[in-house]
């Protein structure tokens, strides 16, 4: 069965969509960290990270470094953070996470509730920043 990630890449399922191209999908998480907290996805479905060939993988590193500058002008922050867990959807995905502070990337914290005209609005402002 696919993986909802999976589902989001053949647009079976919606996202607020931040960039694409042939091998990679980000897209804005729906249980975020942080306004602007984005999943980069490779679109090959592949459970574990560290399972990744060599070259996806390379890759997905390269995208995630390219959304991830476009979140920093988008997103008022000290840094975008990166972190790997997979703990939830068995599909590799990046987290980027803007953070001011260490606890801003603590996956315990409480997620932040966003109305979908406020999911829109983040994507779109960090697109137009790519
Ligand atoms: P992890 O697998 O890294 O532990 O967590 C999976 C992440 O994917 C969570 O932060 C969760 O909010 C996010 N997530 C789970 N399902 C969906 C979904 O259907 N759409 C989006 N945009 N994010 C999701």
């Amino acid at each position: 069965m696919s993986t909802i990630f999976t589902k989001i890449v053949k647009g079976e399922i919606p996202c607020y969509k931040i960039a694409e191209d042939d091998n990679y999908l980000a897209f804005l998480d729906i249980n975020p960290l942080a306004q602007g907290h984005t999943l980069v996805i490779p679109k090959k479905e592949v459970d574990y990270i560290f399972d990744v060939d060599d070259q996806l993988l390379g890759g997905m590193m390269i995208f995630s470094k390219r959304v991830a500058l476009a979140i920093e002008k988008a997103v008022p922050c000290k840094r975008v953070g990166i972190a790997v867990l997979g703990l939830e959807v068995p599909h590799a995905h990046i987290h980027l996470i803007p953070i001011n502070n260490l606890g801003d990337i603590n996956f315990s914290n409480p997620k932040l509730k966003f109305s979908s005209q406020e999911f829109a609005e983040t994507a779109r402002i960090i697109s137009a920043n790519l």
